[in-house]
């Protein structure tokens, strides 16, 4: 084993005022009545500034100043114009990128390496996509002049939350709408960040607007009479009731909910590569991941190779600071979160499974779940069937490939899936039978946005990034 000096990723690239108002037509503006709450970094517990909440009141100001700006000045823009603005948002990202990762660090508590390796790439990238569809959108496939619809309503969670911000407000800006974002209660830090860069960049105002707060902000957004379009991305739970609100409206609808995704590993596998792709699968952003590979499914000829393997990788894995450059594991966003993650580990250990993590130390302050295996996982196990959203993996076995893709589509979600082995002819056989919005084969958790994202049934609706991912925002 070696032995690692620390290695921190300086503060003092983040500039953190104590108090943010909100961003509505290009202005910091305080909210009458709104109340403050403040956002902590998960890692220390320690206080990083206070934000507001917003109220209907201020919800329909930012949707009145998207509405104006989407019909004095974006929808009218020429495409090739709206382009130049997208590039330029891009371009400031990049250059931006190490204060970005870091705050997003210190709010989310990812560690460093993915913020700086993973979401700031992505981030940038998805706007400089989106830039070049700006002026081509006559070619993407929705007829020869599509139209944009209007004020985007855009919610999203903490888990990625300067990527899911670029992933709602990159396609409806490329396309010509107007958007109001709400990002989450536990994360609003690089949203507002987010709002700096389009000054900086000299975005008409009103074109984004960005109101933090919480569930009854986002709420009072969706249901705004003004609003076009709803893209959220959260809950199944949250989902659902969003569907319900918006039925028998003429809001255009997108959902990108929960998933718990099989990552079924065949026999005739390259089993490190496995081993890496399992560990990139459920334990990348501490298993915050929608499309996480939560149930390994393995061929039982292989379970106990593919297990020893599998507990030596893991015991590598190093937990803390998630500003040290070399910290695999960070903080789990919230206490509630923790909660939730605790509370379903109970269950799989009171429900039959066997428990193991590695020797791991955690820190005092924080909150911190150390990497979890769970063996002799059933089917009808709550470890297996419900969205944990943190560092746990049920590991379950199969003979057949026809059994694997039973075990793997028994589940009422559909986002995501992974397959193992060296056949391409058994990778086409199964990713044919699995009903998953995405399929890995031999790789997993690799994003790109020239691929479309989203899901099957509880797993949500509509698709994110690609050609197909303008369509939620064009008229058609
Ligand atoms: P959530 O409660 O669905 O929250 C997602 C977003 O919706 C947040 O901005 C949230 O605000 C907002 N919201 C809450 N209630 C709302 C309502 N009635 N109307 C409109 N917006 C509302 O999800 P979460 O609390 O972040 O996490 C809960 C679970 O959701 C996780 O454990 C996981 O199972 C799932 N999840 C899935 C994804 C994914 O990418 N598919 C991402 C995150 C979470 P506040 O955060 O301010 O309350
Ligand atoms: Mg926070």
């Amino acid at each position: 084993m070696f032995e690692y000096a620390p290695a921190p990723e300086s503060r003092d690239v983040v500039d953190i005022r104590p108090s943010y108002g909100l961003f509505v037509n290009g202005e910091w503006v305080d909210s009458p009545g709104g109340e403050r709450e403040k956002t902590v970094n998960p890692a220390s517990e320690e206080v990083l500034a206070e934000f507001t909440m917003a109220t209907d009141a201020d919800v329909d100001r930012a949707v009145t100043a998207a509405r104006a700006a989407y019909d004095t000045v974006w929808s009218r823009m020429p495409g090739r114009e709206r382009a130049k603005y997208l590039f330029r948002i891009a371009r400031i990202i990049q250059e931006r990128a190490r204060e970005l990762a870091v705050l997003e660090s210190l709010d989310n508590g990812k560690p460093i390496r993915e913020s700086r390796d993973v979401d700031l790439p992505l981030v940038a990238a998805h706007f400089f996509y989106h830039a070049g569809w700006a002026d081509k959108l006559e070619y993407a496939g929705f007829g020869p002049a599509p139209r944009p619809l209007g004020v985007a309503a855009q919610v999203i969670p903490w888990n990625f939350p300067l990527l899911m911000l670029a992933w709602k407000i990159a396609p409806a800006l490329a396309c010509g709408n107007t958007v109001v974002l709400k990002p989450a209660e536990t994360t609003p830090l690089t949203a507002l960040a987010f709002a700096e860069i389009c000054r900086q960049a000299d975005l008409p105002p009103g074109v984004v607007n960005i109101v933090t707060g919480a569930g009854a902000t986002g709420r009072a957004l969706v249901e705004h009479p003004g609003v076009r379009k709803v893209a959220f991305t959260g809950s199944t739970e949250v989902g659902r009731q969003i569907a319900r609100s918006v039925a028998g409206t003429r809001k255009k609808l997108t959902l990108e909910l929960g998933g718990k995704a099989a990552n079924i590993v065949y026999e005739d596998a390259a089993l490190d590569q496995a081993v890496e792709g399992i560990v990139n699968g459920i334990f990348f952003n501490q298993g915050h991941v929608c499309c996480a590979g939560s149930r390994l499914l393995v061929q039982e000829s292989i379970e106990g190779e593919l297990l020893d393997a599998l507990k030596r990788r893991l015991a590598t894995l190093r937990l803390g600071d998630p500003l040290d450059k070399n910290t695999d594991i960070g903080a789990i966003n919230s206490a509630a979160q923790l909660a939730k993650i605790r509370e379903l580990s109970e269950a799989g250990e009171q429900e039959g499974a066997e428990r193991w993590s590695p020797s791991c130390p955690i820190p005092d302050k924080g909150y911190w779940f150390p990497p979890t295996l769970f063996t002799g996982v059933a089917q009808s196990h709550r470890i297996a069937r419900e969205e944990i959203f943190g560092p746990v993996l049920s590991v379950l076995t199969f003979r057949t490939p026809a059994e694997a893709v039973e075990k793997a589509n028994n589940t009422p979600f559909g986002l995501s899936a992974g397959v193992w082995t060296e056949k391409g002819s058994r990778i086409l056989w199964t990713a044919d039978r699995l009903r998953a919005g995405v399929v890995w084969a031999n790789t997993f958790n690799r994003f790109d946005p020239t691929s479309p994202f989203g899901g099957y049934r509880e797993s949500g609706y509509g698709r994110e990034g690609g050609r197909h991912g303008l369509e939620a925002y064009l008229d058609v």
